[in-house]
């Protein structure tokens, strides 16, 4: 049996064990910050995060340019 394995969208690290991540759902016009979970991490179009500092840096993109 393999666990997933979660990829941060901003530096690519990777881990099957995320436990401090972040997870963001988004749509054009809200954008949701999660503490990690599995059920929020594996939701359709769930964004994955290695920590706050990355995250943020999707958000401020967002903000920009909105989901695409
Ligand atoms: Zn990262």
């Amino acid at each position: 049996m393999i666990d997933t394995v979660y990829r941060c969208e901003i530096c690519g690290a990777e881990s099957d064990n995320p436990v401090r991540w972040i997870v963001i759902h988004c749509s054009d016009t809200q954008l949701t910050v999660y503490k990690w979970t599995r059920e929020v991490a594996d939701a359709p179009h769930a964004r994955h995060y290695c920590g706050e500092a990355h995250a943020q840096v999707y958000i401020s993109r967002w903000f920009r340019s909105y989901c695409g």
